[in-house]
């Protein structure tokens, strides 16, 4: 089975955090967290269509500059969430620019700003032409865990503690359509981007008994041809929880947002000998990390946003938080 979502950290465990997720046969991506970004290739970054912050400390934030100056002067509507102050966080970047030619550009390139608060989030626009000035009133509305929701995918965020807000993030996938390529072939089909318009199909809820065009070749009826070439089974489930203090509060939110996934990404930033100092910087050791983990039932776990004084012992943390892991989730 290929997943849909292939995530993969921006940068090494020691180096600014960031999870890239780029949608398997589409030209479109996910991020989350903007630390340094250079190691991400501009055909990657223009991928981008929605951009979840956790929080705008400098290490998940510095990449915003990079990737604006990408998209300028494009067609484009990027999307971007952030905790508390992040409206004002984003202009503040913003100002650090002069704007005066942008509004000869032919092209419509807008932000689309969304800041999240336990029970609200308030949205604001800004458009490149008009100097990033917002436009219209601010949207405001209630906020119940969940941030974009689409027919084939949801993204869901937790507000968590880390001295100031925090996000921590999940992406789901609604169901997952597995393609059975012998199948296609054996009807006479061949593989192509019209599977892409049947999966869309099938997200869409549109009625199995209306007819289904397969270009220049047959028509058939929707639910027919899935039952002969497409296997349901259940979606995919990527987390990413980030700069987070140990705390009875947290642990559950954190269980409750990332339970049962099948890929957790999570920082483990300090080995449990030095839990004082974890506690005084609100991170996780790698023992805590770990034990999220096992306790969330998750199915894979990558520990990283190591702290740079444990430089060389990347796999002491590692293992940390795999036998924390694996002690906790036999105990369910
Ligand atoms: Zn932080
Ligand atoms: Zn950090």
């Amino acid at each position: 089975m290929r997943p849909s979502f292939l995530p993969r950290l921006v940068n090494g465990p020691f180096d600014d955090p960031g999870l890239f997720i780029p949608f398997f046969l589409e030209k479109r991506a996910i991020i989350f967290d903007l630390g340094d970004i250079y190691s991400l290739s501009a055909r990657d970054i223009l991928k981008i269509s929605h951009v979840f912050i956790s929080h705008t400390h400098m290490d998940h934030f510095i990449g915003f500059d990079r990737l604006l100056r990408f998209f300028l002067g494009r067609e484009q509507h990027l999307y971007l969430y952030g905790p508390g102050g992040f409206l004002k966080n984003v202009e503040g970047k913003l100002a650090g620019y002069s704007w005066n030619l942008v509004k000869h550009y032919s092209n419509l390139f807008a932000l689309n700003v969304t800041e999240v608060h336990p029970g609200h989030m308030t949205t604001r626009n800004y458009i490149c032409q008009n100097r990033f000035m917002p436009v219209e009133a601010d949207i405001r509305q209630p906020f119940d865990g969940l941030l974009l929701k689409e027919p084939a995918l949801s993204v869901s965020a937790e507000v968590l503690d880390h001295s100031i807000p925090c996000l921590g993030f999940t992406i789901e996938e609604r169901f997952h359509i597995n393609i059975m390529k012998e199948h296609v072939t054996g009807l006479g089909l061949e593989i192509g981007p019209w599977l892409n318009e049947f999966k869309q199909a099938l997200y869409n809820n549109i009625d199995p008994d209306s007819e289904f065009e397969v270009k220049y070749k047959k028509r058939f009826i929707l639910g027919d041809l899935a039952k002969r070439i497409a296997l349901i089974t259940p979606g995919q489930k990527v987390s990413y929880i980030v700069d987070v203090a140990y705390s009875k509060s947290n642990e559950a939110k954190i269980i409750e947002l990332v339970k049962n996934a099948d890929h957790l990404f999570i920082e483990a930033v300090f080995l449990e000998r030095d839990r004082d100092i974890a506690e005084k910087k609100c991170h996780l050791t790698a023992w805590q990390a770990g034990r999220i983990a096992g306790k969330a039932g998750v199915k894979q776990v990558t520990p990283f946003h190591f702290s740079p004084r444990y430089k060389g012992l990347k796999p002491l943390l590692e293992k940390e938080t795999l036998d924390s892991y694996h002690r906790h989730i036999s105990r369910r």
